[in-house]
Formats: structure tokens, C-alpha cells, sequence
């Protein structure tokens, strides 16, 4: 089978292995799309190059089809139609035992090198435990079912924010995550979506998939006097930062009402400074957000009734043969893609 190996920054080698043998309780998956990640591109370019080793075969977000099942699976078969979940959870710590596995004591995640060096599914073939597999609807297509990952990380940073009725909910950052967690907040019952972004671009998709005003916040200070006066003066209930940036942070305290709640799940950096004040004198719940637990379902269910709209969000598709120049437009200059899948089959 062709592998994408990861040499280098800026620098893959489609290599030939042997397609791996399930093992039992694994499954052996075909995979028919893998999403790059705005954590893949970082080290791509040398940046936080411990996250993705050299040598490594990138590729979290993927779908397939199952080719083969290793002993003791019986909940697949040959031509089921799957998402992958990447978070690799253990089943025996405190968390997954009361189902909060996105949490959990010993997670790791496939193709990657954090925590633990796995290859992952920037290849023909993926070879998976049977438990982190889901069913994918059978109107669902590949492409869509690889953005479980990123899909799920946007439904849990909106149940996180516990967005209601007629909520306004301001979204900073407009990448993948952002552009779904922003038909997420409308189906949640908000009744303003604000999409926020230095990317004119990135707003008019965001526009697109359904956020009602769009701001550029290259100017601050606007983008705060902003949203003020489309909630009264008082600032937003709820603002999700899908960014990651000080200022944007900053932003989000700054522009979210007394009592509301700023949900972080964007980090460009470990360490932020942002105005504390404004935390504490506002009363404002500063609540984080990561991965996915019972969401995976949903976004598989949402997707399939047609709720949550990929089409938009996946710009580009290339060959694993040409997954360099994947990686390359997402890092272009002023570059127009959000999502880029690629299809090893
Ligand atoms: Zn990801
Ligand atoms: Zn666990």
C-alpha cells in the first residue's frame, strides 16, 4: 500500500508497506479520505515538530471502508462504511468509564507523536481498534465523514458554551471548526450568530453557512463597539474562540456580556495573556473545550439529515500522491482553502 511518510518540513515520501493484518479486536480500514489539520500543517512547516516526528504518517480525520476484521470483532464487517474516531481512549480510566473518553488519563491520537508515535490514515490502509469505529450513514460520503473529528470538536465547544434559545453567540476564527461551530450555535437555538475573522474571505463563507453579521477584527476596537450594538450594549452570551490568539481571547472577554461565557478551544500559543479584569468584574465563565465524546454520533446523524453543511468548508481534494500540494495551499499566502481532504483510494 502507497504511505505519505512525513520526512521533513515541506517534505513527504510516498513510500510502499505491507497492508498491515488486523490484529484481534482491530479492524483494517480502506481509507477513502483524510482531512489535514490545522495541528498537521504546524509541523509541516517546523513548527512544533514534536506533535508530528518525522517518519510519521500524519492523518486524524479519516473514513474508509472495512476490508478486513481481526479476531473477536464482531460489530464489523467487510464493506462497512466507518469514521474514524482518532482519539485513542483506554476504557478503564475514571473518564471513559463514565463516558467522558475525550478526556481520558491515557489518550493519545493517531498520527501523531505527542503522547505516543502512531501512524495514521495518510495512507491506503489503517489498521484500528473495533471500539474506534463509527457507523457512517450510508448518505453520508467519505469526505464528510473524515471532518468527524474537527465536526465533533465543533458540536462539544457549543454544548460546552450551553448555547440556548435565542442566544447571541459570537464565533472568533473562522476555519473549519469555526464555520461548522457556527451552524452548530443555530441549531442549538441561537438567535444572532456573529462570525469573527481577520480573513474577509474566511467571513464570506462564514456568511454562507448561516452566521447572520460577519466582522473583519483587524480593527479591535471596532469589532468589540460592534457586537455591543447588535446585543443592546451588553455584549454577546456567548462567545466561542476558535482562533487561539491574545488578541482574540482578549476580544472574546471584552465583548462578551456580565454573566456570559467565553468557551476556549483555539490555541495558537500554551500561555495567552488576556485583560483578567474583565473576567472577574464581568462574572464571565471561561469554560474549555477539547475533542469529542457522545458529539461523534450527533455530527453523524446532523450530517445525514442534511443540518450541517460540509460543501462550503471542504475547498480542495487531492491524490495521496499529491499531498504536498495539499499542504502547500493551505500555507499559501492569502491561500483560499478551509479544508483540505485527501483521497489515498
Ligand atoms: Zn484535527
Ligand atoms: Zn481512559
Amino acid at each position: 500500500m502507497k504511505c505519505a511518510v512525513f520526512k521533513e518540513p515541506y517534505n513527504f515520501e510516498i513510500v510502499n508497506r505491507d497492508i498491515p493484518l488486523a490484529g484481534k479486536g482491530q479492524v483494517l480500514v480502506k481509507i477513502m479520505a483524510a482531512g489535514i489539520c490545522g495541528s498537521d500543517i504546524s509541523p509541516y512547516t517546523g513548527r512544533d515538530i514534536q506533535r508530528r516526528q518525522p517518519g510519521i504518517i500524519m492523518g486524524h480525520e479519516a473514513a474508509g471502508i472495512v476490508e478486513s476484521v481481526g479476531e473477536g470483532v464482531t460489530a464489523w464487517k467487510k464493506g462497512d462504511r466507518v469514521a474514524v474516531n482518532p482519539q485513542i481512549y483506554c476504557e478503564k480510566c475514571i473518564y471513559c468509564r463514565t463516558g467522558a473518553y475525550n478526556l481520558c488519563d491515557n489518550m493519545f491520537l493517531i498520527g501523531s507523536s505527542k503522547r505516543v508515535f502512531l501512524d495514521g490514515a495518510m495512507c491506503q490502509y489503517l489498521c484500528i481498534s473495533d471500539k474506534q469505529l463509527l457507523s457512517l450513514p450510508g448518505n453520508v460520503g467519505y469526505n464528510e465523514g473524515a471532518m468527524l473529528d474537527p465536526a465533533g470538536n465543533a458540536f462539544r465547544v457549543v454544548r460546552c458554551g450551553g448555547v440556548g434559545v435565542g442566544d447571541t453567540v459570537a464565533v472568533m476564527g473562522c476555519g473549519a471548526i469555526g464555520l461548522i461551530a457556527i451552524q452548530t450555535a443555530r441549531i442549538a437555538g441561537a438567535g444572532k450568530v456573529i462570525a469573527v475573522s481577520r480573513s474577509d474571505r474566511k467571513l464570506g463563507i462564514a456568511g454562507e453557512v448561516g452566521a447572520d453579521v460577519c466582522i473583519n477584527s483587524g480593527d479591535a476596537a471596532s469589532a468589540e463597539r460592534r457586537i455591543k450594538s447588535l446585543t443592546n450594549g451588553k455584549g454577546a452570551d456567548v462567545i466561542i474562540d476558535a482562533a487561539g490568539f491574545a488578541d482574540t481571547y482578549a476580544l472574546a472577554v471584552k465583548s462578551c456580556k456580565k454573566g456570559g461565557a467565553v468557551v476556549a478551544l483555539g490555541y495558537g500559543s500554551t500561555h495567552i495573556n488576556f485583560p483578567l479584569t474583565e473576567l472577574i468584574f464581568k462574572e464571565i465563565r471561561l469554560i474549555g473545550s477539547t475533542g469529542f465524546a457522545a458529539e461523534g454520533e450527533m455530527v453523524l446523524e446532523y450530517l445525514s439529515k442534511g443540518l450541517i453543511k460540509l460543501d462550503k468548508i471542504i475547498t480542495g481534494r487531492f491524490p495521496l500522491e499529491d499531498i504536498k500540494k495539499g499542504f502547500d495551499k493551505l500555507i499559501e499566502p492569502g491561500g483560499s482553502e478551509i479544508k483540505v481532504i485527501i483521497n489515498p483510494n
